[in-house]
């Protein structure tokens, strides 16, 4: 089997993966990125982004978001509407979403990691992972298994990470289920990410996000309840149009994914662990790019600092802050009821 050497392996190509990739081939460390997927694989997401993480991707990619990435309309604002309904929701003041095209915007973050240096295999299954003085991995590519080596290694695999598995069988990665369909509307596109929070509809919220010309609706469910996530998505569309925001035509698309939800774990046997393989996922918004580009960042600033000996304790101390927001947030989104729901919606209003 032929075998490379690097001084890192990233397994994983999605923000996560492209950010530690970017920062340490920058930094000048010999770098292997593994993606699954072909060029613009598609990632199940509503590819929503807050305006703060354009400034992050300008940082760590060295370039601000290309126009290519973005969908129609590319800026949106948030609107809420509580439990209580529709006339007592509104929109989020001065605050501003960036509205991207998923599979382009991680396309263009793999390709600037091959801009900076590092090595970007597409269509490059990982299959085996292990720790013994360095990491070894395995991976399938072009029709062949091939190995390489690394003295360091980043999990970037996401929710159902097999690095995660491999280096630590034992560390429980409970899941909340997102579903999503892409509909056509027949009135005038929403041009805001619309969040509704209704008991009825989802034990977490159902939400809306115009797509180019399309509207993307989606809701959260938990794992025990998966026989439930595709009608709540009926449920949301009778709603939309009982409330009169949108007609609901056509599904183009429907899917069904998962996010981390609890059980933070920023290394496994010595391989630092990112993004949504960490845990790393706003468990009340379902937000999880920002903190998968920023923990891939703090990653590789981890290794590149330490020589790339044994950058646990750094990356540790670097992301607890990460980690303590994500546990706090599923703590309160565990004791959440429509009260405190509509407590939060009322004070965001009012802000
Ligand atoms: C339906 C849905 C909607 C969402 N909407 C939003 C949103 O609007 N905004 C937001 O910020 N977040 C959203 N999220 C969360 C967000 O998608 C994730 O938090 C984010 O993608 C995490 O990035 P990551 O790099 O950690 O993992 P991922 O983006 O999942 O990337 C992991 C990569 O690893 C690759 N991979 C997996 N296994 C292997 C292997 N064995 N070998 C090689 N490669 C492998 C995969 O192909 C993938 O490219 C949503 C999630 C879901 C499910």
């Amino acid at each position: 089997m032929t075998r490379t050497e690097w001084d890192l392996i990233v397994v994983g190509g999605g923000p996560g993966g492209a950010s530690a990739a970017t920062v340490a081939a920058a930094a000048g460390l010999s770098t292997l990125l593994l993606e699954r997927g072909g060029r613009l694989r598609h990632k199940p997401c509503g590819g929503i982004l807050p305006e703060i993480t354009g400034e992050l991707i300008e940082d760590v990619f060295d370039s601000p978001l290309p126009p290519e990435v973005l969908s129609e309309p590319a800026e949106l604002s948030l609107r809420y509407t509580p439990p209580s309904g529709e006339a007592n929701g509104g929109r989020v003041r001065n605050f501003r979403l960036i509205n991207v095209k998923r599979d382009e915007f991680d396309q263009w973050l793999r390709d600037r990691a091959s801009l900076a240096g590092a090595e970007v295999l597409h269509e490059a299954r990982v299959i085996e992972v292990n720790a013994t003085n360095c990491f070894n991995v395995t991976y399938h590519h072009e029709g062949e298994d091939r190995q390489a080596g690394a003295r360091c290694l980043v999990g970037a695999d996401g929710v159902h990470s097999l690095v995660r598995r491999m280096l630590n069988p034992d560390a429980p990665s409970p899941k909340l289920l997102v579903g999503q369909r892409l509909v056509s509307v027949s009135e005038e596109m929403p041009s805001d990410f619309h969040c509704v929070f209704a008991e009825t509809l989802s034990p977490f919220y159902a939400y809306t996000v115009p797509k180019g010309g399309m509207l993307k609706i989606g809701s959260g469910m938990t794992e025990e309840a998966r026989t439930d996530l595709m009608p709540s998505l009926d449920r949301f569309s009778d709603w939309l149009e009982s409330n009169g925001v949108a007609e609901i035509g056509e599904a183009a698309l429907q899917e069904g994914w998962a996010i981390p939800f609890g059980e933070q774990l920023l290394d496994a046997s010595g391989a630092l662990l990112v993004g949504d393989a960490a845990g790393l996922c706003n468990p009340l918004s379902g937000e999880g790019i920002r903190l998968a580009l920023e923990s891939g960042l703090l990653a590789a600033e981890a290794i590149v600092e330490s020589g790339y000996e044994s950058p646990v304790q750094n990356y540790r101390k670097a992301a607890a802050g990460m980690v303590r927001m994500v546990a706090d947030l599923h703590r309160v989104v565990l004791a959440a009821d429509d009260e405190s729901r509509e407590r939060f919606i009322v004070a965001e209003l009012s802000r």
